[in-house]
């Protein structure tokens, strides 16, 4: 068969990887040469019989053969970047939400149908397989997802691109529910072996943590301070190869552990104290245990600051290290190095650079600034207050003596050059120093990020405005051209050439697969949209999709939900911001009316939840419950039961996103307006063919532009509107309780206990919440215009052709939400850096 468009044969997919990707010989046998690589790892690496049916031998055995491909193009990659003296970008985060990483290689090395094949013979389904890997869940949500997108699309464009992040024994909390509460259970996703992971010990790195500061002067009379008493850390890396589309290029993601140095217990053991010795192993060792499960909240422990620390110590050592082999001097540095700083958590790189740079390789301090500013670069997540990272100026003394005093030099010389330009300014001052003064002084990472970086993105046009117009006016009257945005996007590799086979299959069929790598070529589909065959075709894959969650949610939340309903779904973390209270307020609103005989009911829905509260936010786990609560009087109750059910799916991770996400007809994505920095889910959902019901935040600002008014269902107020209300305190939420009946009928139902008849005044508080004006997130005035468009959705999902041909069209608009175009904005107008391909 030939592509309309192109001439292509239909099978490029399979075509082009076979040019593309390995010697001939090895592909006219990629079946038997796979199955032979399997076999072997059964035998050699697992000690189990070539026969062996299980599943996680299967897992183990597939995951090392493709390894065993993945390093030997390690090296032929690093040849080529070494030849092409490219460029490298590092890009540090405390957070790598990976997910599985088998599907997704299988895919990119063009290995997918080879190994069903191979499974498939031996009378194993490769899903069952899949479903051994744990999920690698070292990130709480959008801003770890991001990082793992980026690092798809750095391979898949070639750039000399790298994760640096931390070994995190421990992910992201596992969630159990119990009787309707959250509860947690940890995620000891080691524990039965990572087949990915490739341990250096070799390349291990020693860093200095605590101590003092003993201030001496240098032979010429200079100030020479020397950080003394220090104790040590080991860093231990552990790299995962990152394998681009086409398996051309594959680059590596390094985390490291931390443990404690040896040879510093030995002196101690030397001493006779042999206990104190093991003490100080397992206190190392503690570093790098667990990830912090706060999203878009700070710690403020001093582990969490230590964990910042030893990420940044370890990166950059290893960043330098890199650097000197081919290098003489740090004059090409900025030329052959790009650093970018994932939100302000790595921000202590800054400091870190300049005490390598000053203290340990003698540079003077006017070109080491110089150095950093050129090569460092950080991207700002939120804005909102209770993110926004600030470490006590005590704590950082205790814990990293010499990088509070670099902190200080820094913000001393940049004071100095504002007070320059603007003399007199003390109000200015105040407001733009790194420090913030007070009872207890604290230093603001932001600040750092920003005086130390040659560029500072947002991550949506209207979260890089709010950004430039409010948070960080004064930064950006000074220096607006550093100022950039740079829209998040997703790697549709994983998000529907993996996660919905059907559609992505449908896709390539129909305009080829070019966008497999090039997103805007789904443009190509809108033809397609009101065709009545490829409507039929999408609709069959969206019901199969939809069946196949219908198990997922019968064996995880006991529910049997009806397929043919309207899938509405409401995933991610569990924030007040996020307004998940918002979509509970709606459903209960159409319960009350239906069991009033109010409402005829026209759509039977059904409303399914997943996400995490971080485990000391109580009003987010109350958000849990509640959706339990409601969730329980609604799906027993007879006179809705074709009407409406609730579904929370516990454990919220990639891979349960993987399986939602194609199954959705409606994306939630609700935020206030001005909070939601850009969202990521909300793009997944576009691209997998859901309509979205969405206010005007983050980056669905971007996706009415792309996909035009009447094929998205905007509501509320705007983020000015917001920000209007809240400058001049005129929002009530008594006035609308009183003017609203539909906003009574829901809120009175807090009061009088409809959904916990069992535990009176158990969800009263919310009640209490909007009667003592406390609705700090703007329910109350988006509530009625979310139940007219709700009622409008309605109207509209009844007429199939019409909700059909938008969903196309939706996934037609999709090209510009791939994080191929973002790292390509990142390497064209951050890094300076361009693709690195074969010959
Ligand atoms: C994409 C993703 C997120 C981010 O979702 P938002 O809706 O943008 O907050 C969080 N968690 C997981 C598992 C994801 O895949």
């Amino acid at each position: 068969m030939i592509d309309k468009f192109t001439d292509r044969p239909h099978n490029v997919l399979n075509n082009t990887l076979q040019d593309l990707l390995m010697k001939p010989d090895y592909l006219q046998s990629s079946k038997s040469s796979l199955k032979a690589s399997m076999d072997y790892h059964l035998r050699c690496s697992l000690c189990k019989e070539a026969s062996s049916k299980e599943c996680r031998d299967l897992f183990l055995a597939t995951a090392f053969s493709l390894r065993d491909q993945m390093t030997e193009k390690i090296l032929e990659t690093e040849r080529r970047y070494q030849q092409a003296k490219a460029k490298r970008v590092y890009y540090l985060s405390m957070e790598f939400l990976i997910g599985r990483l088998l599907g997704d290689a299988l895919h990119n090395l063009g290995l997918i149908d080879v190994c069903r094949n191979v499974l498939a013979d031996a009378g194993i389904d490769i899903e069952e397989v899949q479903e051994q890997e744990n999920d690698a869940g070292l990130g709480n949500g959008g801003l770890g997802r991001l990082a793992a997108c980026f690092l798809d699309s750095m391979a898949t464009l070639s750039i000399a691109g790298f994760g640096y992040g931390i070994h995190y024994e421990y992910g992201l909390f596992k969630q159990e529910i119990d009787n309707g509460y959250q509860k947690e259970k940890p995620d000891n996703w080691l524990a039965e072996f990572n087949p990915w992971e490739i341990k250096r010990t070799d390349e291990k790195c020693i860093v200095p943590i605590y101590g003092r500061i003993e201030h001496f002067q240098d032979r010429a009379g200079d100030y020479n301070p020397m950080w003394l008493d220090w104790k040590v850390i080991m860093g231990i890396p552990f790299d995962t190869p990152v394998v681009g589309y086409g398996g051309k290029t594959v680059n590596w993601l390094r985390l490291y552990g931390a443990g404690s140095s040896t040879d510093f217990d030995i002196q101690i053991f030397n001493e006779g104290d042999y206990f104190r010795a093991v003490e100080q192993k397992v206190a190392s060792e503690t570093i790098t245990k667990m990830l912090y499960p706060l999203d878009t909240l700070k710690s403020g422990k001093e582990l969490r600051l230590v964990q910042e620390y030893f990420l940044v110590a370890c990166s950059l050592r290893d960043i330098v290290r890199r650097y000197l082999k081919d290098h003489e001097n740090f004059d090409r540095f900025p030329h052959a190095v790009a650093i970018q700083m994932n939100d302000t958590h790595p921000s202590l790189a800054v400091a870190e650079l300049m005490r390598l740079l000053v203290d340990e390789y003698a540079l003077p301090w006017d070109h080491a600034w110089e150095l950093t500013q050129k090569t460092l670069a950080y991207t700002n997540h939120t804005i909102l207050s209770e993110a926004l990272e600030k470490w006590p100026v005590s704590l950082l003394e205790q814990v990293i003596p010499r990088h509070l005093q670099i902190i200080y030099e820094i913000n001393a010389r940049f004071l100095q050059k504002v007070t320059y330009l603007h003399p007199g300014n003390v109000d200015l001052l105040r407001r733009m120093s790194l420090i913030e003064e007070g009872e207890n002084k604290q230093v603001r990472m932001a600040h750092l990020a920003m005086v130390g970086s040659h560029s500072i993105n947002g991550v949506s046009a209207l979260h890089t405005d709010i950004l430039k117009k409010n948070n960080f006016a004064d930064f950006h009257a000074m220096w607006p051209d550093r100022f950039v945005n740079i829209t998040n996007g997703i790697t549709q590799r994983r998000w529907l050439l993996k996660a919905n086979p059907q559609l992505a299959q449908l896709i390539s069929k129909t305009i080829g697969d070019a966008w497999i790598t090039d997103l805007s070529q789904l443009k190509r589909l809108e033809p397609y949209a009101d065709e009545p065959a490829f409507q039929k075709e999408f609709r069959k894959i969206k019901l199969a999709n939809k069946e196949r969650l219908g198990g997922t949610i019968s064996r995880t939340a006991w529910i049997t939900v009806n397929p043919e309903s309207l899938f509405d779904v409401h995933v991610k973390r569990i924030h007040e911001y996020k307004r998940q209270l918002l979509k509970v307020m709606h459903i209960i609103y159409e319960y009350l009316r239906i069991i009033r005989g109010e409402k005829k009911h026209t759509v039977a829905r059904t409303f399914i939840f997943a996400g995490k509260a971080a485990p000391g936010y109580w009003v987010a786990k109350q958000m849990i419950k509640l959706i339990h609560n409601v969730g329980q009087v609604i799906n027993s109750d007879k006179r809705v039961q074709d009407a409406l059910k609730i579904v929370f799916l516990p454990d919220y991770r990639v891979s349960l996103a993987e399986k939602i996400i194609p199954a959705a007809d409606l994306s939630e994505q609700i935020s206030m307006a001005g909070t939601e920095a850009s969202g990521t889910g909300n793009m997944k959902f576009m691209l997998n063919g859901a309509l979205t019901a969405g206010t005007l935040d983050g980056a669905n600002v971007e996706m009415l532009e792309e996909v035009g008014a009447e094929n998205i269902f905007i509501f509320g107020l705007k983020a000015e509107e917001i920000a209007e209300m809240e400058r001049k305190s005129s929002y009530r939420p008594t006035e609308y309780y009183h003017r609203h009946p539909e906003i009574r009928l829901v809120i009175d139902a807090f009061r009088d206990n409809v959904f916990s008849p069992s535990e009176p005044g158990l969800f009263q508080w919310i009640y209490h919440r909007f009667m003592n004006e406390e609705d700090y997130y703007f329910h109350l005035p988006d509530f009625i215009s979310y139940i007219r468009v709700q009622e409008k959705i309605e109207k509209e999902y009844r007429n199939t052709a019409s909700w059909t041909k938008k969903a196309i069209l939706n996934i037609a608009r999709s090209g510009k939400f791939s994080s191929d175009r973002a790292v390509s904005e990142y390497a064209g107008l951050i890094w300076n850096t361009e693709s690195v391909k074969e010959g």
